[in-house]
């Protein structure tokens, strides 16, 4: 099966993270405020708000998921 990334992004408090885990049954997405294990390994609720998805990529997060893109394991 094609997976095209590993990960996904996703805003929440005040920056814009990359977590490896699924989305919950049957949603492309996390509801808002639902707690998501990111990349940084801090565990945050997802903002799902317009301007959320401006805000600057949290760095950690941005170094893990280029890691994962390239096939590598975290
Ligand atoms: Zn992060």
């Amino acid at each position: 099966m094609y997976q095209p990334h590993p990960f996904h992004w996703i805003p929440a408090q005040g920056k814009r993270h990359a977590s490896s885990e699924s989305y919950p049954a049957g949603v492309q997405g996390y509801p808002d405020g639902s707690e998501v294990s990111m990349l940084c390994e801090q565990k945050l609720a997802a903002d799902n708000s317009p301007l959320a998805w401006l805000w600057d990529t949290c760095e950690p997060c941005n170094v893990a998921a280029h890691l994962l893109a390239a096939g590598a394991a975290v």
